[in-house]
């Protein structure tokens, strides 16, 4: 299997390579053959990005924003087009199953570039009337961003950042994780063939010191990273010190509240979807289920049943519901978490708990999807974010204690409730402390609606009209209309 692409990093509309850099080698997940070769960003690679980025920005940020938009849902366009092809490549470099990566990655980036490419044409400043004088705001753009990502949605992850960029009129440099490096190239190589002039999406790979490099940058206006909430803090500093517009996107412990009068089988199969999919590694899991005691056993009961039923194998295979965990060292990590439930915290395990070898992928990371029950709210399970497939199960009896232990963490990116209780959900949603939360649903982040966390899980908003805010900035212009009152 191989996915080797053209050379490591894409700058002003071509492959550029520059074998001085660190080596990157990318493995595919399942296996844990080499699937390519690449190079981290030397200084001088930065150099050439940055400067790209800079000088294609001032005639981009010149076009009308409809002109801009235009190309963007082109863009859309083509990733659709190819969205077989994209949601293979992801597959190889995050070992998500193709059944996922098929509906929820390269699409979802097509959704961002088309809905902002639509949308920011009718993002204007405001006309403020003085009585006689005026004011009006322009939105301007910020000039060079960075993006930095994570390597659990990375095609989603370069798009989220660069359309709303873009569509405001600025250039990017992205720099993929280093565990997925592929798509993001994938995709500036598309942003070319939709039109998008050469500079204005840069992609370059690297480590944690290449994206450290580009936060400090002189030339770069901002930096939006999604990560974990440690690299936040570190690139947060970083940008303060430089005085930088700064997004972070970072990771949770969120909780998911079923109450004794929910649709149980609904309520399942959100904490599923919110705790197994892309094999648990997903920003805003609902890692903590809290269930009220008159559902407590049926619920377990039905879970475990229901978990088992999940095909793990090939990620290639459309009919696999489930693939590996993305690096080894993450699986450990995994796995390391599922012995502290058991051993030190002594959760009950019900279901899952082991690294299973898949018959042909006997290297690959797998891990079975994973339940414990009688979790309480002081095991490091339920504290600590795992990014990976292992849910804790917790009891609660009343609504108000229920909602403030779901709110007793440093994280705050997303929470759900299951309840047929309308006042209810709404109620007690209004008293979550979380940036992203579903009533009756969980994990759908549809590109409309505002995405980002509360607390030390993120600042900003990526996706909806909050996006252009994030990559814009306001400029206040006072019009007078008649002489100058001045006492001089
Ligand atoms: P990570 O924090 O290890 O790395 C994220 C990115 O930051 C990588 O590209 C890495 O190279 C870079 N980086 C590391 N150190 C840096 C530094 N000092 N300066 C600049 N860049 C640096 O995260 P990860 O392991 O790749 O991803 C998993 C984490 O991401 C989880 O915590 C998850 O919750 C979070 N995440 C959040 C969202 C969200 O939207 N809130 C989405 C996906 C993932």
């Amino acid at each position: 299997m191989k996915a080797q692409p053209k050379a490591s990093h894409f700058i002003n509309g071509s492959f550029v390579e520059d074998e001085g850099g660190r080596a990157i080698d990318v493995l595919y997940p399942a296996t844990g053959e080499t699937i390519a070769k690449l190079h981290s960003a030397t200084e001088n690679i930065i150099e050439l990005a940055v400067e790209s980025a800079r000088s294609a920005q001032a005639e981009w940020a010149a076009l009308k924003p409809i002109e801009r938009g235009r190309i963007l849902r082109r863009a859309a366009d083509l990733l659709r087009e190819r969205n077989e092809e994209l949601s293979r490549l992801e597959t190889l470099d995050t070992g998500k199953p193709i059944q996922e990566t098929l509906v929820a990655d390269a699409a979802s980036a097509a959704d961002a570039l088309e809905y902002l490419g639509s949308v920011v044409a009718g993002f204007n400043g405001e006309f403020i009337e003085l009585g006689g004088p005026f004011a009006y705001t322009r939105r301007e753009p910020l000039g060079v961003c960075v993006g930095i990502g994570a390597w659990n949605y990375p095609i989603q992850i370069a798009a989220w950042k660069s359309a709303p960029a873009l569509a405001m009129g600025n250039a990017m440099v992205f720099k993929p994780s280093e565990t997925t490096p592929l798509s993001a190239l994938a995709l500036a190589e598309l942003y070319i063939e939709a039109g998008i002039p050469a500079g204005l999406f840069n992609v370059v790979q690297g480590y944690g010191d290449v994206g450290a490099s580009l936060v400090s940058h002189p030339h770069v206006d901002k930096v939006s990273l999604t990560g974990s909430v440690p690299t936040g803090q570190k690139v947060m500093a970083l940008a303060g010190g430089h005085m930088k517009h700064a997004t972070m996107e970072l990771g949770g412990k969120s909780p998911i509240i079923v109450f004794d009068d929910s649709d149980l089988e609904n309520a399942i199969g959100g904490a599923m979807l919110g705790n197994f999919y892309s094999s648990g590694q997903v920003c805003s899991n609902g890692t903590r289920v809290f269930v009220q005691d008159g559902v407590y056993d049926r619920f377990l009961n039905r879970l475990a049943e229901r978990t088992k039923t999940i095909r793990m194998g090939d990620p290639l295979d459309e009919d696999v519901q489930m693939g590996p965990i993305v690096s080894r060292a993450q699986h450990d990590k995994v796995m390391d978490y599922i012995r502290i439930g058991r051993d030190e915290d002594g959760a009950r395990l019900i279901t899952g708990g082991n690294a299973p070898k898949m018959q042909g992928f006997e290297s690959g990371n797998f891990i079975e999807p994973t339940v414990f029950a009688d979790v309480t709210d002081d095991m490091r399970i339920a504290r600590e974010e795992i990014f990976g497939p292992v849910m804790s199960v917790l009891r609660f009896s009343d609504e108000d204690e229920a909602i403030a232990r779901a709110n007793d963490t440093e994280f705050g990116l997303a929470a759900g409730v299951f309840t047929a209780d309308l006042s209810r959900g709404h109620r007690v949603v209004s008293r979550l402390q979380a940036g992203t939360c579903w009533i009756n649903a969980y994990n759908l982040t549809p590109v409309e609606m505002p995405f980002g966390g509360y607390k030390k899980s993120g600042i900003g908003r990526e996706n909806a009209l909050a996006a252009l805010g994030h990559y814009s900035q306001v400029k206040s212009v006072y019009v007078e209309t008649g002489d100058v009152a001045s006492p001089y």
